[in-house]
């Protein structure tokens, strides 16, 4: 690695780990082995195929399930006016972007997009990227870009946020879990030569739990340090309006960047910031620059959806009730069902391997709930995720809740 990232491994537990041969000079046959290892740990991840039917129904691996896996909170991809939009735009303006915005121009529909965004954020201006991952490599590359400067990253964040660091001359540390004390200890220490970031989810997307964002705030003025809050998944569900996490904590960060690919039912990334923070993007980031735009398709149907979240406040009500439903009856079935108030239910079982018993005896049953191993969470703590939205019915919730509790009751040691 060139850098040094602290004492810990790049990303979470196991992420960096290879199951054997590390010292051994590892050849084009090496994949086999490696892969072998996955498959010995109860590791190895595989695309499962999807065939849709109806709405959270579908054929998976060929066996018709109800879908408890996406992270369509607010059921807009399937919304009439949302595939309205995407079909029309397609037929007017083509399906797609040609080429990268800064050299083919930005179509009208990207700037009413942005305007749409910077106005439900409560924000000078908005930048819309390919995805929310590409947002994230583009915030923190372009605003931790030299060897000065120093990010502060919370032991949960996304996985892009880590690679964003990966390709950040920047100097890296992560605090424990939504520690303020560590984070303040560390702030403390003084700031660097450069800019300090202080960088976390709002909602943290295997945890479902949401970040200290009232504190944060205060931690990151005091200290002279930015705060860059990826509300990916808060978004169009909490807060006034479903404006998101920090609209919940009534602060607004210096930069807060989301995704239009979860609750807006679409697809695409953004930030929102002052005006000044955005045309600094337009020049500094790359993958904005160096990367085709989104097609008009997805940008329509992101503009549609969001006035369609605005419009249908019932949708983000109806999520949150049904995942409040879940984690009740999951939690007095016996399961650890961690706290929170997201339409992320994280079912923990701890062992990677009963993990998957699980998913899979639920998946005979007629209910797909994903199974999530390390390295996307740390090792030993092995979960079901199970997401919610507003589309699915009383009695696809039920159905799931029995089939959840007679799996465990099966295969829990
Ligand atoms: C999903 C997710 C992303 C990536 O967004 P995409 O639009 O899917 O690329 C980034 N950050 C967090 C916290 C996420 O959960």
């Amino acid at each position: 690695m060139r850098r040094a990232h602290g004492d810990e491994r790049f990303h979470r537990d196991g992420g960096g780990r290879r199951p054997s041969g590390r010292a051994r000079v590892r050849g084009p046959g090496s994949f086999r082995e490696e892969l072998e290892g996955l498959r010995q740990a109860g590791l190895l991840r595989r695309m499962r195929r999807v065939e849709h039917l109806g709405p959270n129904v579908a054929r998976v691996d060929g066996r018709p399930a109800i879908l408890f896996a996406s992270n369509d909170y607010l059921g807009l991809s399937r919304h009439p006016r949302v595939v309205e939009a995407a079909a029309q735009a397609v037929a007017l303006h083509g399906a797609s972007a040609t080429a990268s915005r800064l050299v083919n121009g930005t179509h009208a529909l990207y700037a009413e997009l942005e305007e749409a965004l910077a106005a439900f954020k409560g924000a000078q201006a908005a930048l819309v990227f390919a995805t929310g991952y590409m947002a994230n490599l583009g915030v923190v590359t372009a605003l931790a870009s030299s060897r000065e400067d120093l990010v502060l990253l919370d032991r949960l964040d996304h996985a892009s946020l880590y690679d964003a660091c990966a390709m950040s001359p920047a100097k890296t540390t992560r605090y424990p879990h939504c520690d303020l004390p560590a984070l303040e200890r560390r702030l403390a220490e003084g700031p660097g030569a450069g800019r300090t970031l202080v960088v976390t989810d709002g909602v943290f997307s295997m945890d479902g739990d949401v970040a200290p964002l009232a504190e944060l705030r205060e931690a990151t003025r005091a200290a002279s340090a930015w705060l860059v809050v990826d509300d990916a998944h808060g978004t169009g569900v909490l807060g006034p309006r479903g404006r998101g996490s920090c609209a919940a904590a009534g602060l607004h960060p210096d930069v807060e960047i989301g995704t239009l690919s979860k609750a807006l039912g679409s697809l695409g990334g953004f930030v929102v910031g002052d005006r000044a923070l955005v045309d600094y993007l337009v020049n500094r980031a790359r993958p904005l620059i160096f990367s085709t735009g989104l097609p008009p398709s997805a940008v329509a149907a992101a503009l549609a959806a969001l006035r369609a979240a605005e419009a249908e406040p019932w949708r983000r009500e109806r999520v949150l009730a049904l995942a409040a439903r879940a984690r009740a009856a999951l939690a007095a079935a016996g399961y650890e069902v961690l706290p929170g108030k997201t339409p992320i239910v994280p079912i923990v079982v701890g062992d990677e391997r009963l993990a998957s018993a699980l998913s899979e005896a639920c998946l005979e049953r007629g209910v797909f709930v994903p199974a999530i191993r390390t390295p996307s969470v740390p090792a030993g703590r092995a979960r079901l995720r199970m997401t919610l939205c507003a589309d699915h019915t009383d009695g696809q919730l039920e159905q799931a809740l029995a089939v959840l509790c007679e799996a465990r009751e099966r295969l829990s040691p």
